[in-house]
């Protein structure tokens, strides 16, 4: 049985430093969007979230765009801002857009970490496809379904190596 435990939780996404990321053996990257780059509410990510992407990009680590978000002209406004491939309605954490990501990339799921603020959509989708799950805290504790939503997702709320 699958279960939707992320490899390492980090604070936010700059915590997550590139060269570690190249350590675990990961070659490119699946970014969600909402709630991990920047709130749902907010059109752009804050500059140290930008230097950051870049940052992942110029240690030749690959980045793609993987989000659940229906709106295609958010989803796609932002990964050209970063020149990344990208998929809106994902429907994370159905397989599907998870494999159309990898083959974009051209990596093995093995080589692939998803970075992402919810436990049963971006990381059990990682954990489905056999991708590591980076887990940051949500940005979105603002919004009314927030704490419901993280009081289930407690349960898997730990690194699974440990
Ligand atoms: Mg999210």
């Amino acid at each position: 049985m699958t279960l939707p435990y992320p490899y390492k939780i980090y604070d936010n996404v700059t915590c997550i430093i590139p060269s570690d990321v190249l350590d675990m053996g990961v070659k490119g990257v699946l970014l969600d969007i909402d709630g991990t780059l920047m709130r749902t509410k907010d059109k752009s990510p804050a500059p140290e979230v930008m230097n950051w992407i870049n940052d992942l990009k110029n240690s030749g680590i690959a980045v793609y765009v993987l989000s659940n978000n229906k709106h295609p002209e958010r989803v796609k406004n932002f990964a050209e801002s970063i020149g990344a491939q990208w998929t809106y309605l994902a429907h994370k954490p159905a397989k599907s857009g998870f494999i159309k990501a990898a083959g974009s990339l051209k990596l093995k799921h093995s080589q692939i970490a998803v970075i992402g603020d919810q436990i049963y959509t971006d990381m059990f989708g990682a954990a489905r496809c056999g991708m590591r799950g980076l887990l940051v805290n949500s940005m979105d504790t603002y919004l009314w379904y927030y704490y419901p939503r993280h009081i289930l997702e407690l349960l898997f709320w730990r690194e699974k190596h440990r």
